[in-house]
């Protein structure tokens, strides 16, 4: 699965520079995952991430080249949560090493919206997580009881990371959480970028012709590599 390595690429291109801070995933350190979504109210809520008029952003990209995935970890660019004492800018990156995803285009792609649905079931204690899959945006609420108890994005992102892992083809997990305003605001539209290609294999799948001179999804194929490819191979395949 290449479609996404250029994005990954380019993302990590644009975060060069800056020195994140880095965590080995343990599993035994995750924030406790309440099974169920959770509400903080306002009034309990001790700020928000990508809430508001602050940027947010949220992408997940799979890829089966080893090296853009080294190992299990969480990066975090910017402030982490103790450190913050009011509403910030928000990103939270998924990047996945996976196996061969059961073969066919077909496969690919189920396989692929099932590894993006995760993240609508993680549910981390006292961390409100709001997605909206229209405009790519992630916001979080969190909870002054949660910030008492010390929550932190190294648990948060190990809650993440076990998530992932329940899919039996993602090998690897990289979370990457952001809490830089100008960054942030770059990476919505990465966001979309990713959202552009996974719905153009969507229409792919549902029997496109293969004529890319009237196409209006041409733009998107001139830009990202191996989706010619795959559209073509499925219709030599039928
Ligand atoms: S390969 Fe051609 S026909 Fe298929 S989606 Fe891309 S531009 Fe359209």
């Amino acid at each position: 699965m290449e479609l996404y390595n250029n994005i990954i690429t380019a993302t990590r291109a644009q975060l060069d520079g800056a020195a994140p801070r880095q965590w080995d995933y343990d599993p035994a350190n995750a924030w406790r995952d309440t099974g169920e979504s959770e509400l903080v109210m306002m009034r309990d809520a001790a700020f928000e991430l990508g809430g508001g008029s602050c940027p947010s952003a949220n992408f997940t990209c799979v890829t089966s080249d080893e090296a853009l995935v080294p190992k299990d970890e969480i990066l975090l660019y910017g402030k982490d949560l103790p450190e913050l004492n009011g509403d910030v800018s928000f990103a939270r990156l998924a990047f996945l090493l996976v196996d061969d995803l059961g073969g066919d285009d077909e496969a690919t792609y189920q396989a692929i919206r099932d590894m993006e649905f995760v993240k609508y079931h993680v549910f981390p204690e006292g961390y409100m997580v709001r997605i909206s899959s229209e405009s790519n945006r992630e916001q979080v609420r969190l909870s002054k009881a949660a910030v008492s108890r010390g929550i932190d994005f190294k648990r948060v992102g190990a809650a993440y990371i076990k998530g992932y892992h329940r899919n039996e083809h993602v090998k690897r997990v990289q979370i990457v959480f952001i809490t830089d305003n100008a960054v942030v605001a770059e990476l919505a539209k990465t966001a979309k970028k990713v959202d552009d290609i996974t719905k153009t294999l969507t229409h792919i799948l549902e029997g496109l012709p293969t004529d890319c001179g009237s196409c209006s999804l041409k733009p998107i194929c001139d830009e990202v590599e191996g989706m010619r490819e795959m559209h073509f191979g499925m219709r030599n395949k039928g």
